[in-house]
């Protein structure tokens, strides 16, 4: 029987099946998945084969097999021999929360979620959160910088957590989807939750999908319905999502408008530095390719600084 699991605690998981029913299930024996070693063999969002078995009254289920995933987020330990652990699979949809100051919100934050969303095939939508509080220049600004985001191929909202801005555009993009929320902490996610389905209290996490975290602390994300159809995955205490290490050549194909004229530059092994006939640098100088996404581009390939660290960590 086919069910889709919404809770792991590493020794048991809450699976649902397409009847609606809950079953709380196991693995028995030993239990591999091909192609990843990790830590937790189910994860939250897996779509699994159950074997009923009755115990009393109770049921309970037998996982015997998991569908091959979409995606899935990972957690590095950098402490615990590198193991990788499955924070959640088959995800739909991330939203990005933005806010133009209170907290600010970085481009090259922005870039960086975007990129690593982009290696892991996950959708990403971004939310410029309490619209209700700009002035005439800030929204210019952001106006200018969603202008900016959606030539690229990503979907903005200006929306308001407060006001209820938009907020019903959110649940049309979320209806029947499996979606996390994500962001800098003080963007507003708990309140975008709040707003969406009141009473529903999560933690989400203030992540960045980027970056690679030891952690000795085994946490497990859940995922909750959502009355308009919908799921929600809450990573608690999750502060940062690992990714796949991204070789250098790589990096060009998560920036969708540099990954769409690469094959213009001379050398196929062009990083776009100072290589001559360069597609890319000569589209950031005449204005085809922003500024700021090139400057994410270099910062990126230099490898993560000091302060992208501190903008991680200092919540
Ligand atoms: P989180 O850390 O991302 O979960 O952020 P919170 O939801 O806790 O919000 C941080 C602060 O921003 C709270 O004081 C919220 O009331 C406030 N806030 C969130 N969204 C909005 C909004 O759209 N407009 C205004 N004015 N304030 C907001
Ligand atoms: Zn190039």
């Amino acid at each position: 029987m086919r069910g889709l699991v919404y809770k792991s605690t590493g020794s048991w998981y809450d699976v649902k099946l397409a009847s609606g029913k809950r079953v709380k299930s196991r693995l028995k024996g030993k239990f591999r998945i091909q192609g990843i070693k990790s830590t937790n063999p189910v994860a939250v969002g897996d779509y699994v084969d159950l074997q009923i078995e009755k115990k009393g009254d109770e049921e309970l289920g037998v996982i015997k097999e998991i569908e091959e995933r979409r995606n899935y987020i990972i957690r590095k330990s950098v402490n615990l021999s590198k193991q990788t652990h499955i924070i959640a699979s088959n995800i739909d949809l991330a939203f990005l929360l933005i806010t133009y100051n209170n907290p600010p919100t970085s481009t090259t934050f922005i870039d960086r979620f975007l990129v690593s969303a982009e290696a892991y095939h996950i959708p990403v939508v971004l939310l410029f959160n309490k619209m209700d509080t700009y002035n005439l220049d800030e929204k210019v600004e952001l106006k200018f910088l969603a202008e900016m985001y959606r030539e690229i191929g990503y979907e903005c909202h200006g929306i308001s957590a407060e006001t209820g801005l938009q907020i019903e555009a959110v649940k049309e993009l979320m209806k029947d989807k499996t979606c996390m929320v994500s962001g800098h902490s003080g963007v507003g996610k708990s309140s975008l939750i709040n707003a969406l389905q009141p009473g529903l209290s999560i933690k989400t996490s203030n992540i960045s999908l980027q970056h690679l975290q030891g952690q000795h602390t085994t946490t497990f994300a859940e995922m909750h319905e959502l009355d308009f159809g919908g799921r929600i995955i809450d990573t608690p205490g999750i502060r940062g999502f690992g990714v796949v290490a991204i070789e250098d050549e790589e990096l060009t194909d998560y920036f969708p408008e540099f990954f769409a004229i690469k094959h213009q530059c001379k050398f196929t092994n062009c990083l776009h530095l100072s290589e001559p006939k360069c597609a890319i640098k000569k589209a950031v100088e005449e204005g085809g390719i922003e500024v700021s996404r090139y400057e994410s581009y270099l910062q990126i390939l230099k490898g993560e600084d000091e302060n992208y660290r501190k903008d991680i960590y200092a919540e």
